[in-house]
């Protein structure tokens, strides 16, 4: 396999970021850092950087003296008629704002790289792929898992940052990491949010004005369900109904889920007690949007 090795953009600690496609070379560099007692921080991400995946690197920092990175759209989380052709790419970018962010290495493997010729092996966390997003995008889990597998095979972090706006990803990762005894600690990062509450996210790229003014409505709908806890609410129902009644000034919003589920079974709550999940997925014009917020002790 053909090592391509690029000195990145300047990282804000004034070194290089390097920049690699090849497993080899992935595995050397953090080969050389473990054998200094280097930790490794990961961050896995699809691109199309912003603020929210520039908070992990910021908090992968303070948790290791080293933080790989990795750019990569997998096709196997992606259904067909799925945005895995349009999803945004702007690499240049992508590499720029990672490497000020202070990523020591950025891993950008190609297709083959991660499935080789005539792969078929598949990561399956069972029960929890299936409900709230696995359900309305069939194979979307297994195309995570399997990919999160592999890149974590290859990197071997002491720690792996994801972020709480993909909360089920979140909760199956550390599902599957717990269950296959990979030896990795895996850190949620709150959801970084626009000024009007938007939880940013690579998709929003395709809401135009209008829509973008609508898209407002997830987060609008999550905060009266999380007034209602506040105020001593605990029917499941009543805390949905709250999210669609205000869902009602958004004709652009359509709904595809509101949940209250346990946080950690995702199993659906009629009410609220232990650590609950409140989830929610909607179209708004071209976009499928997803948002969400826990309620309760961990
Ligand atoms: P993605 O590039 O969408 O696969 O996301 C890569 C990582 O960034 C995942 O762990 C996401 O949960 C996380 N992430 C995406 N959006 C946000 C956000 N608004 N705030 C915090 N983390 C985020």
């Amino acid at each position: 396999m053909a090592v391509r090795q690029a000195a990145g953009p300047v990282t804000r600690r004034g070194t290089r970021m390097v920049r690699v496609r090849a497993i080899a070379a992935v595995r050397r560099s953090v080969g050389r850092w473990r054998a200094r007692g280097e930790r490794i921080a990961f961050v896995p991400t699809m691109g199309a950087i912003h603020a929210g995946h520039l908070s992990l690197v910021r908090r992968a920092r303070a948790t290791a003296e080293r933080v790989v990175a990795s750019l990569f759209v997998n096709p196997l989380q992606f259904g067909p008629g799925e945005d895995f052709r349009s999803y945004p790419r702007p690499r240049r970018r992508d590499r720029e704002r990672l490497a000020a962010a202070g990523v020591d290495l950025l891993w950008e493997p190609a297709v083959t790289d991660l499935y080789p010729p005539g792969h078929c092996t598949r990561v399956r966390v069972v029960g929890l792929s299936d409900v709230l997003e696995g359900a309305s995008r069939p194979g979307h889990f297994e195309g995570v898992a399997t990919v999160v597998t592999a890149l974590l095979h290859v990197v071997s972090p002491d720690v792996l940052w994801l972020g709480q706006k993909d909360a089920q990803q979140a909760r199956l990762i550390e599902r599957m990491v717990v269950d296959l005894r990979l030896a990795v600690r895996v850190r949620r990062a709150p959801t970084v949010r626009e000024a009007d509450g938007l939880a940013l996210s690579s998709r929003n790229a395709y809401l135009s004005a209008d829509e973008r003014r609508q898209a407002v409505a997830l987060s609008r709908g999550l905060k009266a369900a999380s007034r209602l806890l506040h105020a001593g609410e605990r029917s499941a129902v009543r805390l949905r109904a709250a999210i669609r009644r205000t869902w009602r000034a958004y004709p652009k919003v359509r709904e595809d889920y509101v949940a209250v589920v346990d946080a950690s079974t995702l199993a659906p709550l009629a009410r609220v007690r232990g650590r609950a999940l409140v989830a929610v997925a909607a179209r708004v014009g071209p976009a499928r949007l997803i948002d969400n917020f826990e309620w309760g002790p961990r």
